[in-house]
């Protein structure tokens, strides 16, 4: 099923859905199903078998869209130039109501970038600015490293202690599979650059948010505080890092140069693009399925976040293609300005809450959401709203994802993306498919976010689940809302 002619560009465009013939759901005559749709979990085997075949849509999606547009910046011409890609492939696919949603951005442009130890010898660095942070002055700036374990003991530096000083964590990242490393060195790339400016450091630098040995310096977006980023903030490659904390281990100061000329574009703008499969008995009845088109600019963002992209579109275009469409409307939204999503956003705005903003009257009647944006590797783990955590409707989705290596989480999703975090905060039922992450953090936020690094049979098992899922939630009546604690299932013996 893997046959290379089939990815071709133009192949899937045509909507043939093949798959539905093999499965026996075609409305045919003669057909098992001819007359009468089939149980709803019967259609979820079909559509997870499907996909496990291997569909092209994913791979096809995602090698366009990174072929195309390379890198897409929140702001860039590239990013907009994919969201209209992405609308126009959505109508060639069948999809309903597509369309583009423009909001206002300040976009952060990275300009050309240096570092370099001066002292005890000359070397030069691999660095990348972290996002939205200031340029330095032209020329460059340097300073004696003052190296802080972690954030907390940088919090710790009495005020002036720091002047004239470059301020550096090396906190290091965790490798784990659920990517609960990330959030603490996170916390460092947020408060940090904000931290050292208190202390009268020139600049913030910090061991990358990585978990690769490789030469590469992972960026990400740092915080404003009070309306500016004040210093320039840089990541540092983890070989650098280690370098500079030996240097500091034999009792010798490291001094570095940096230089950004990192500048910010007013007036930009960035889209979310909007898609639906209108449900047939109740389509005022929502299920959100998300993941954002923006990516960092140092790769061509493939698995942050081409693959999220495809998955949901290549899930949504298979119940697409169904002789019957799911009771509720599917609505697939891919993101824009995901990568500066932030709680408090002076300039402009970002694409998780210009959603929340347009579709404030229905936000009521989106009965569940979720975002694909951890790469492509295959999912584990299936994280469902309480209420229906002990419900038949998880019960039902176990017994088809479960074959796939999918089990069940014993707690309701504890972070649903930035994407989808503004709304599931104004009370929308979130569920999680939580995907592999061991590898992720090697790769993600740096030049090699590249679409290579894509693995075809792992990405054909996450539209599995998402379409399998998406299905039985669409075309349920099943209240994901939570009324009250669940209840406790029976005790194990
Ligand atoms: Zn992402
Ligand atoms: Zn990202």
């Amino acid at each position: 099923m893997r046959d290379q002619s089939r990815f071709s560009a133009t192949l899937w465009r045509l909507g043939a859905p093949t798959w539905l013939l093999a499965a026996g759901v075609a409305c045919a005559a003669g057909t098992p199903f001819a007359g009468h749709n089939p149980p709803p979990e019967t259609v979820a085997v079909q559509l997870r078998d499907a996909a496990m075949a291997g569909h092209d849509i994913a791979y096809t999606w995602v090698s366009e869209l990174t072929t195309r547009f390379g890198p897409r910046p929140a702001g860039s011409a590239n990013e907009q130039a994919a969201a209209e890609w992405a609308a126009a492939r959505l109508k060639d696919l069948g999809f309903d109501n597509v369309h583009i949603e423009t909001f206002p951005i300040t976009a952060w442009v990275r300009g050309t970038e240096s570092a370099q130890l001066i002292s005890p010898s000359v070397q030069p660095l691999a660095v990348a600015a972290l996002g939205e942070s200031p340029p330095t002055p032209a020329g460059g700036l340097e300073g004696d490293v003052v190296i802080f374990p972690t954030l907390e003991e940088l919090k710790a530096a009495p005020a002036g202690s720091l002047s004239g000083k470059i301020a550096m964590v090396t906190m290091r990242m965790v490798r784990t599979q659920d990517g609960a490393g990330y959030g603490p060195v996170v916390a460092a790339r947020a408060a940090g650059p904000h931290e050292a400016a208190q202390r009268g450091a020139l600049a913030f630098l910090m061991r990358s948010a990585g978990t690769d040995t490789h030469r590469n310096a992972h960026t990400g977006t740092t915080r404003y505080v009070d309306g500016k980023v004040e210093v320039p903030a840089f990541a540092l490659s983890n070989p650098d890092a280690d370098q500079l904390e030996r240097i500091a281990a034999i009792g010798r100061t490291a001094r570095v140069h940096l230089s950004s000329s990192a500048s910010y574009l007013q007036n930009a703008h960035s889209q979310n693009v909007v898609a639906d499969i209108k449900g047939t008995r109740k389509p005022e009845e929502i299920v959100l399925l998300a993941a954002h088109l923006d990516s960092w600019d140092q790769g061509t963002g493939a698995l942050d976040d081409g693959t999220g992209t495809a998955i949901i579109t290549a899930a949504a275009k298979l119940i697409r293609d169904l002789p019957h469409r799911p009771q509720r409307t599917l609505r697939v939204v891919l993101f824009g300005s995901e990568e500066i999503a932030q709680p408090v956003k002076p300039f402009g705005d970002f694409g998780g809450h210009a959603y929340v903003t347009t579709h404030q009257g229905e936000l009521a009647s989106h009965v569940l959401a979720a975002e694909s944006d951890f790469g492509a590797d295959r999912i584990y783990e299936l994280a469902l709203p309480a209420a229906v955590i002990h419900a038949d409707f998880a019960q039902a989705v176990l017994r088809v994802l479960t074959p796939i290596g999918v089990l069940a989480a014993a707690r309701p999703p504890e972070d649903a993306g930035a994407d989808v975090a503004p709304a599931v905060q104004a009370g929308v039922p979130a569920f999680a498919l939580s995907q592999d992450g061991m590898r992720y953090f090697d790769i993600h936020h740096t030049p090699d976010d590249t679409l290579d690094k894509v693995d075809r049979a792992q990405l054909d098992q996450n539209v599995a689940a998402w379409a399998a899922l998406a299905w039985l939630a669409a075309d349920s009546s099943v209240d994901f809302r939570s009324h009250g604690a669940p209840a406790a299932p029976p005790p194990q013996g």
